[in-house]
């Protein structure tokens, strides 16, 4: 059976590239890169040249980089590090209602301990409006941590606004880029941000490895304590591995940024117009245009989004609701309660993610099956008129 895998944002395969790169490091270079001799030197070299490549793809400098285990600790190292860094200065956070779990949940975790977290509303297309931000602002204020590309819904911030209105008020900038890295252009200093994490799986590179860039001369505290690896800021002896392949892929997507971006987009609004000619009754969430390239967040009134993921998947093609981290939870997404789009919408809502082996024939297949699929489901269910 033909297999359609639209769930980029979820994950992403590592590419042929990535993975011939990354073999010699399983075992015959497999050397400590904290070791005093030369098979140790090769490891180092293969770290140094992979965080070259991660800084260049952001513009940051080499020293800015220390590669984690995740995206998920980056942001929490991100959230942590600077509300204790800072603990004399204030205890107060800003973010907003459609971060990641990663972001959410740390700062749920930092409410019981005492800090105050602002989460701030989006607008109806999940646009953060930046006087919201201005507004939030009190002297206590000591972070603020907007994510640049919403994984639900594909939503990208104006970040270089929200970015410059920290800076007035003399307060740390964290983005969650996890999504926009190889998705969009992204320059640090461009943008003016002072944390930001990103991840190596999301970008055909493997999973379990990330990274967080520290502008230069911004203070945070430690989250892993152990060791000196990555300038003794992150203990635990290197992912080798893993960072190789993050430092390939984070090269491939330099090279193939424009083209990339421009394939996805156009196959993704081709997805999204044919998705709408032939289906009545759909509706996009999220911004149309401040999107990422490869996705698109439909909505299908009077069926049940789970439902047809799994009809879907029956067809070999995968998609999701929600977000991955959250396909457990039967709660309905945060990020669509944000929008205030009501709840039996919700419901109905499922995520195409697009990356770079999809295909026009993949697409015409998923449209061909996803009508059959609608029609079907309309007509047992008890709310379709
Ligand atoms: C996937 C994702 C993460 C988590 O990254 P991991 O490396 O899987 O821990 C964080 N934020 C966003 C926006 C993501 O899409």
């Amino acid at each position: 059976m033909k297999q359609v895998y639209l769930d980029y944002s979820a994950t992403t395969p590592v590419k042929k590239e990535v993975l011939e790169e990354m073999i010699p490091f399983f075992s015959e270079n497999f050397g400590n890169p904290s070791s005093a001799y030369t098979i140790g030197y090769k490891s180092r070299g293969a770290v140094d040249l992979a965080r070259q490549r991660v800084a260049s793809l952001v513009g940051a400098k080499e020293k800015e980089i220390f590669f984690t285990s995740s995206g998920t600790e980056a942001n929490n190292w991100a959230i942590f590090g600077v509300c204790d860094a800072m603990k004399d200065k204030g205890n107060h956070i800003i973010t907003t209602k459609i971060e990641h779990p990663a972001v959410l949940n740390h700062c749920e975790f930092l409410e019981k301990r005492g800090y105050k977290v602002t989460y701030l509303d989006v607008q109806k297309d999940g646009i953060v409006d930046p006087k919201a931000l201005e507004d939030a602002i009190t002297k206590d204020v000591i972070l603020i941590s907007i994510m640049l590309i919403n994984n639900e819904i594909g939503t990208i911030q104006p970040l270089k606004e929200l970015c410059q209105i920290a800076k007035k008020h003399n307060i740390l900038f964290h983005t969650d880029a996890v999504q926009a890295l190889g998705n969009i252009p992204l320059d640090v200093k461009e943008l003016g941000i002072d944390l930001m994490s990103i991840s190596a799986h999301k970008i055909y590179g493997p999973k379990g490895v990330g990274a967080l860039y520290i502008k230069d001369g911004v203070k945070i505290s430690n989250f892993m304590h152990g060791g000196s690896q990555e300038h003794a800021k992150r203990a635990g002896t290197e992912n080798l591995t893993g960072i190789v392949g993050f430092g390939k892929a984070a090269e491939i997507a330099k090279e193939h940024l424009m083209e990339h971006i421009d394939r996805l987009t156009e196959l993704r609004d081709y997805f999204i117009d044919r998705v709408m000619l032939k289906i009545p009754n759909v509706a996009l969430n999220g911004h149309r245009s401040l999107r990422h390239p490869g996705n698109a967040n439909l909505r299908f009134d009077y069926i049940e989004g789970e439902s047809m993921l799994l009809f879907l998947d029956v067809k070999g093609i995968s998609v999701s609701t929600g977000s991955a981290c959250a396909s457990e939870e039967t709660t309905p997404s945060h990020v669509l309660t944000a929008l205030q789009i009501p709840i039996e919408q919700i419901h109905s809502s499922v995520r195409f993610t697009l990356g770079d082996f999809t295909t026009m024939e993949d697409l015409d297949y998923t449209i061909e099956e996803l009508a059959v699929i609608v029609e079907k489901l309309r007509q047992i269910s008890p709310i379709s008129k």
